[in-house]
């Protein structure tokens, strides 16, 4: 028999009580046979942050395989006010889909939950389960020659019920919108136990609140999205991607105007990245510079079209050559094949990964207008410099959406305490011009744990008010992870 962490008076950390194992037994009963572990060996990547952090403990992983049972664990957890966290594939940035490390929570997997439950090509809609892969629904769309154009890094591992409770952003928001534009229904089970089957596939339906928008982005506070309907593109057939060395991040945002104004909306990617980027993704991972220039400051963009293969060639040749004259960049590659293609991405895509390695990141995830976005880099670089000298300034980001991932890199032999105190003395900084330029201190990756004091410091008070009423309606019992986007105090 599998041993409980509670078993043997084990009363959880912080002096919180105990759930009791009378509860337990009962989750256990209703999440099924397999569908459950306590054995706190094979729970290790349940409560393990993706990145840096103190990992979470429960005392149970509940992993059901259908709505019923999900709905049935919330109704007991309602009924006892057993705290409950809902995890998709467990690679979310701040903290979210983690218990707390007292062990006051039980944790619920949607993992085994992944069925796709219908294709309609010609409602270019699909209908899948929370726990379906990112790239498997990739896969599945193309295998109907559609597309879903949610893409990001973690694609092989977060699962779709994740990427709607973050309103996961990615590559592609500059043409597609963000997860939110991307589902046209769902399911969800409430903090009561009660299955709304919202799976609509309308793209116009005007009856009554949105209510799926509620759902969308909350992080798992408000209930358990068990099901949702996608919606797909058609499969483009011309795809073209480029590296172009850019002046300055000023010119980087003229450049993707001057491009949208020759090329239109075949522009579906556009990111900016900083030199100190690629030294580290040098230094750690050993991959090389694609620019042999080794500029500054560069974009990466991809441009997708229904054309033939190699029809965008030319208007990209013709748009680059432009803004040469224009004196926006100064050198460029087009990638001449597939594989030069994911080369380019890969070096992209590696980045986070270099930066890990070299020392511990203090990571921002902002948002701010497309136009103000070089006066946030230019301002923000100025006052870190200042007031925290030795950091290693890594700055990329989604720039065609206005997303920076701020990412000074302190060195590896800083004390604990002083990367501690220094992140929180360069968020207050970098969060403070943000907010000045209208922008978002987190722009993609959600509130969670990590950003709950900023949410707090930062919203106006009748924001606050407003999100804490939601939460009250729609949990009130304040079971659905607790400690996570909404600051009740
Ligand atoms: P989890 O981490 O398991 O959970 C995230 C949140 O959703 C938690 O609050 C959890 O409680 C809740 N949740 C999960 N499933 C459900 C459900 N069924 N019902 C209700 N609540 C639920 N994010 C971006 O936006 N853009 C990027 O470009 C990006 N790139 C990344 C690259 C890498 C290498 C990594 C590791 C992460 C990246 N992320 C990015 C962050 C992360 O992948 C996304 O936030 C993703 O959407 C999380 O999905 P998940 O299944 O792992 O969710």
């Amino acid at each position: 028999m599998n041993r409980s962490l509670f078993e043997g008076g084990f009363g959880g950390g912080g002096g919180a009580p105990a759930i009791p194992a009378e509860t337990l037994a009962r989750l256990k009963e209703a999440a099924g046979p397999g569908g459950w572990i306590d054995d706190p060996a094979l729970m290790g990547r349940y409560v393990t942050p993706f990145r840096d952090g103190e990992p979470g403990r429960t005392p149970l992983v509940l992993r059901p395989d259908s709505t019923e049972r999900v709905a049935a664990i919330l109704r007991i957890c309602h009924e006892t006010r057993t705290p409950v966290v809902p995890q998709g594939g467990n690679t979310g940035l701040t903290m979210a889909g983690l218990p707390h490390p007292e062990a006051r929570e039980v944790v619920l997997s949607l993992e085994r939950m992944n069925r796709i439950r219908a294709v309609d090509p010609l409602n270019d809609t699909m209908t899948v389960e929370a726990g379906v892969i990112l790239a498997e629904i990739h896969r599945a769309a193309e295998a109907v020659d559609r597309y879903f154009p949610l893409w990001l890094g973690a694609h092989g591992s977060c699962r779709i019920g994740g990427n709607i409770s973050t309103n996961a952003g990615g590559v592609h928001v500059l043409r597609y919108g963000n997860t939110r534009q991307l589902v046209l229904g769902l399911e969800v089970v409430t903090a009561e136990g009660e299955v709304w089957d919202g799976l609509r596939a309308l793209r116009k339906d005007n009856a009554g609140y949105d209510l799926k928008q509620l759902f969308i982005g909350a992080e798992g506070t408000l209930g358990v999205i068990t099901a949702a309907v996608l919606r797909l593109y058609p499969r483009p057939g011309e795809h073209q991607t480029a590296m172009a060395a850019v002046p300055d991040p000023a010119a980087a945002v003229a450049l993707l105007a001057h491009l949208r104004g020759m090329l239109g909306e075949a522009i579906a990617a556009y990111e900016l990245m900083h030199r100190n980027c690629f030294i580290l993704a040098e230094r750690g991972l050993g991959h090389p510079d694609p620019l042999a220039s080794r500029p500054e400051w560069r974009v990466l963009f991809d441009l997708e079209g229904q054309g033939t293969p190699g029809s965008l060639r030319a208007p990209l040749e013709e748009a680059l050559a432009a803004a040469m004259e224009k004196g926006l960049v100064t050198d460029a590659v087009i990638a001449a094949s597939e594989a030069q293609r994911r080369a380019l991405w890969q070096a992209r895509e590696e980045m986070a990964e270099g930066l890990k390695i070299a020392g511990p990141i203090l990571s921002h995830d902002v948002s701010v207008p497309v136009s103000r976005v070089p006066e946030f880099i230019e301002r923000a670089d100025r006052a870190v410099t200042a007031a925290a000298p030795g950091l290693f300034l890594c700055t990329f980001g989604h720039v065609g959406d206005g997303n920076i991932h701020y990412n000074p890199v302190a060195p590896a032999d800083w004390p604990a305490e002083r990367v501690k105190e220094t992140t929180r003395e360069v968020a207050r900084l970098v969060h403070d011009i943000v907010m000045e330029l209208g922008g978002s201190i987190t722009a993609e990756h959600g509130v969670g744990r990590s950003r709950l004091a900023e949410v707090a410091h930062y919203k106006s008070p009748v924001e606050l008010d407003l999100m804490r009423r939601l939460k009250r309606a729609l949990d009130p019992h304040g079971i659905l992870n607790p400690g996570k986007v909404v600051p009740m105090e």
